[in-house]
């Protein structure tokens, strides 16, 4: 699935990069125009001017707009970590999710205690700052 948002977002983000490549051209066109009227003294070329500035700001800002916007989408998504318990000791040992793995399947000895450890929790880790809860009273 996330493979599948990565091609999209890259297919989208080349379409973007077509029409900001074509905007940045034609407002280049325009500021050339200009210059050949200025230099012509043709009072039109106020006109040019104004497209090619309009069409150079559009373009950056489009830009800057995609590259933020591929950036939210290549955000990793938080690991799944799996917590490995020991019942007899408590030793608690966490490492990323393994395929197969399963709440209270039993994952060899304990190095504390040779006894049989077993994986008591899978979750994602999420780094975000815990939302205070508001307390009535
Ligand atoms: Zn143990």
């Amino acid at each position: 699935m996330r493979k599948a948002a990565e091609v999209s977002t890259r297919r989208f983000s080349s379409i973007i990069l077509i029409v900001i490549i074509v905007v940045l051209a034609l407002s280049l066109a325009a500021l050339y125009q200009a210059y050949e009227l200025f230099v012509l003294n043709d009072p039109n070329m106020g006109y040019y001017l104004l497209i090619g500035i309009i069409g150079l700001a559009l373009s950056t800002y489009m830009l800057f707009q995609t590259r933020r916007q591929i950036r939210k989408f290549t955000l990793k998504s938080p690991p799944i970590v799996t917590t490995i318990i020991c019942p007899e000791c408590n030793f608690k040992n966490i490492r990323n999710f393994e395929r197969g793995d399963y709440i209270l399947k039993e994952l060899g000895q304990c190095t504390k205690c040779k006894g049989k450890m077993m994986i008591s929790a899978i979750y994602r880790e999420v780094k975000e700052k815990v939302k205070e809860e508001k307390v009535f009273t």
